[in-house]
């Protein structure tokens, strides 16, 4: 293991940044920390970093624990949100600098500079300010003055938020190529969920300065584990239901029994739920055609919006209830009476009270 967060937390006076937060970043991974503004991934970079000396918890970098340890200590390669370029240096001393500080012979130095700029494609700016390039280069000029060290783990925060959308998307297949080249393991953090799941082998989304769900993309977006999780990674629908038995696990929905197949429920019967299915895991039908594999609900077509790839369909159901569907298939109008599909192995039950932080009631399978 290259890293590991060890049970982190971190006060700054009274406020609870960081609590109690553990994962682990194995060698050549690429590891997306997602979550909004202010949920303490900063803190987190801090603290692996050596910037920020945790309330409790520990760091480890392979195998040694240098939760106290200087920042010169650790072996550890970092670019920030805002540029931190030196203006008065060009592009090849301000990549050399970290060298230098590591005690590189001025030869080998060289060799560096020119491995780390040739990687991120700026051989031509050797000589260059950094007031005389783009922002998309000025950003790759960090991440080769973090890499040529050749860190035991790469720290990202925010790396690509001051950037316009394009440039964003061509720099972060850019920083896929530098991680697949170089294979360093790499900490990723965004708050962009599309960017860490286009990003990253594996996600730690955080909510509130804890971690609410972690694994594969796919894994996090069809099997949430955390109704946190479920909002963040891409668009939710959410309806009530009540437990009518543990086993077979079978729920109530208004009028309807819904056996699902994807779960086991640890909730007694009679305890309140609350189901999520994802936009596109629905479907809507003409009444009469339901073929009985799947929870089927009455309902009404309240709007239509023709997003260009897809329509966005609004249904209301017999119950009140809202969903939209996401479909590629000209819908039906608004006002006309349809079914809505819902797929039992597409539904995850979270209890109720639970909604915040909570998590699934049962384990889901894959
Ligand atoms: P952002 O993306 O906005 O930087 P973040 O997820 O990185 O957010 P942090 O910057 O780690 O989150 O902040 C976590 C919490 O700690 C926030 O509530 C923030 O206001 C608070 N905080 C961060 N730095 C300090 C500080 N130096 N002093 C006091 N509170 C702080």
């Amino acid at each position: 293991m290259i890293l590991e967060l060890k049970q982190l937390t971190h006060r700054y006076g009274d406020e609870l940044a960081v609590d109690d937060v553990s994962f682990e970043l194995e060698e050549g991974e690429l590891l997306a920390l997602l979550g909004p503004s202010g949920c303490g991934k900063t803190t987190i970079v801090q603290a692996i970093a050596g910037h920020v000396q945790p309330t409790a918890g520990r760091v480890v970098l392979r195998n040694r624990d240098v939760t106290e340890a200087s920042p010169e200590d650790r072996h550890v390669g970092i670019v920030f949100q805002q540029p931190t370029l030196y203006p008065h240096m060009t592009v090849s001393e301000n990549v050399a600098y970290g060298l230098t500080a590591r005690g590189v012979e001025p030869n080998q130095r060289d060799e560096r500079v020119s491995e780390y700029l040739e990687l991120v494609d700026l051989t031509e700016q050797w000589d260059a300010y950094p007031s005389e390039l783009s922002g998309g280069q000025q950003r790759r000029v960090e991440v080769a003055r973090a890499l040529a060290p050749q860190p035991d783990v790469l720290l990202l925060d925010e790396p690509l938020s001051a950037l316009d959308r394009q440039l964003r998307e061509r720099l972060r297949k850019e920083i896929a190529r530098i991680q697949t080249e170089t294979g360093v393991t790499t900490l990723f953090v965004t708050h962009d969920q599309q960017e860490a799941m286009a990003l990253a082998d594996r996600l730690i989304v955080m909510n509130d300065g804890r971690v609410s769900g972690s694994g594969t993309p796919r894994a996090l977006y069809g099997s949430p584990p955390t109704p946190f999780v479920a909002s963040f990674l891409g668009r939710s629908n959410t309806f009530p239901a009540t437990v009518v038995a543990q086993q077979p696990p079978t729920l109530r929905v208004g009028t309807h029994k819904l056996t699902v197949s994807n779960q086991e429920l640890s909730v007694s019967a009679g305890t309140s739920v609350t189901c999520h299915i994802r936009p596109d895991g629905l479907s809507v039908i003409a009444p009469g055609s339901e073929n009985g594999t799947a929870l089927s609900l009455a309902g009404e077509v309240v709007t239509v919006t023709d997003v260009g790839r897809r329509y966005d369909v609004t249904i209301r159901t017999e119950r009140s209830d809202e969903f939209v569907v996401e479909t590629v298939e000209r819908p039906p109008e608004p006002g006309e009476e349809i079914t809505l599909e819902l797929p039992r192995d597409r539904i995850t039950i979270f209890e109720t009270h639970d909604h915040d932080r909570g998590s699934t009631t049962g384990v889901p399978e894959h």
